[in-house]
C-alpha cells in the first residue's frame, strides 16, 4: 500500500508529497517556517522555490486562510530564503555525510574515473560551479544528463566534506542520492539570478 502523505502548495496549488515541501505554523499569531515538520498548531505548505515562497509572503488571502486578523510574519522574506538555504545546505551535509558512512559517495575527479571505469553505477554526479572546465567535460562524458551543475563553490563543496577544495563527488543509487539531489535542486533554484552567489 502507499503510504505518501500528500500537500498542497498554497502558492502554485500542486500537490506534493509532504517531505518535499516546505511547513509553516501559526505561533503566538505569528508564522514561522517549521523545517521538522513537527511543531504542532495551524500550518500551511509551499515548495521551497523562490517563486513559492515569495508568492506565499506576498499572498492576500493568506490571513483568511490561516485564519488570522493580520499576517505576522516572525521573519522577513529575505531572511526566510537565506533560511531555507542554509537549511538545505545542512540537510545535503547530513546525506553527504551518510553517502560517505554507508560507502555511496565517491569524491574527485580520479577515484570517480576509476570507479567508472571498474562499471561501478553511478546514480548522480554534483560539480562545483567554480570547476576546472576540462574536469566538468570529463564529467560530462561520464554522467551525461546524471549530471547536476551545482552553485555551490569547490570551498563550499569541500566545507560539506573535509574542509579541503572539491570540484566533484558522485552518488552510487541510494536515499542519499536523491535527497542530496533534492536539497541541491533547492539551493540552486534560490541562488538563481543572484548574483552575489558568484
Ligand atoms: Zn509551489
Amino acid at each position: 500500500m502507499k503510504n505518501i502523505k500528500e500537500r498542497t502548495c498554497v502558492t502554485c496549488g500542486k500537490k506534493e508529497s509532504k517531505d518535499k515541501l516546505l511547513r509553516w505554523v501559526v505561533f503566538k499569531e505569528k508564522i514561522h517556517p517549521d523545517w521538522t515538520q513537527k511543531f504542532p498548531g495551524r500550518s500551511i505548505y509551499t515548495h521551497h522555490s523562490k517563486f513559492c515562497v515569495e508568492g506565499f509572503y506576498d499572498s492576500p488571502k493568506l490571513a483568511a486562510k490561516l485564519l488570522l486578523k493580520k499576517i505576522h510574519h516572525h521573519i522577513s522574506k529575505d531572511e526566510v530564503l537565506k533560511h531555507i538555504e542554509n537549511q538545505s545546505f545542512t540537510s545535503v551535509k547530513h546525506f553527504f555525510y551518510l553517502g560517505i558512512k554507508s560507502g555511496v559517495l565517491v569524491k574527485g575527479q580520479n577515484l570517480i574515473e576509476e570507479c567508472a571505469r571498474k562499471q561501478d553505477v553511478f546514480k548522480v554526479c554534483f560539480t562545483a560551479s567554480d570547476v576546472a572546465q576540462r574536469t566538468l567535460k570529463n564529467m560530462i562524458n561520464i554522467f551525461g544528463e546524471r549530471l547536476v551543475k551545482t552553485k555551490l563553490t569547490k570551498d563550499e563543496m569541500g566545507s560539506i566534506i573535509d574542509g579541503r577544495p572539491l570540484g566533484v563527488v558522485a552518488f552510487k543509487g541510494s536515499e542519499m542520492a536523491e535527497k542530496s539531489r533534492f536539497y541541491i535542486d533547492v539551493i540552486n533554484n534560490l541562488r538563481s539570478g543572484d548574483i552575489d552567489a558568484y
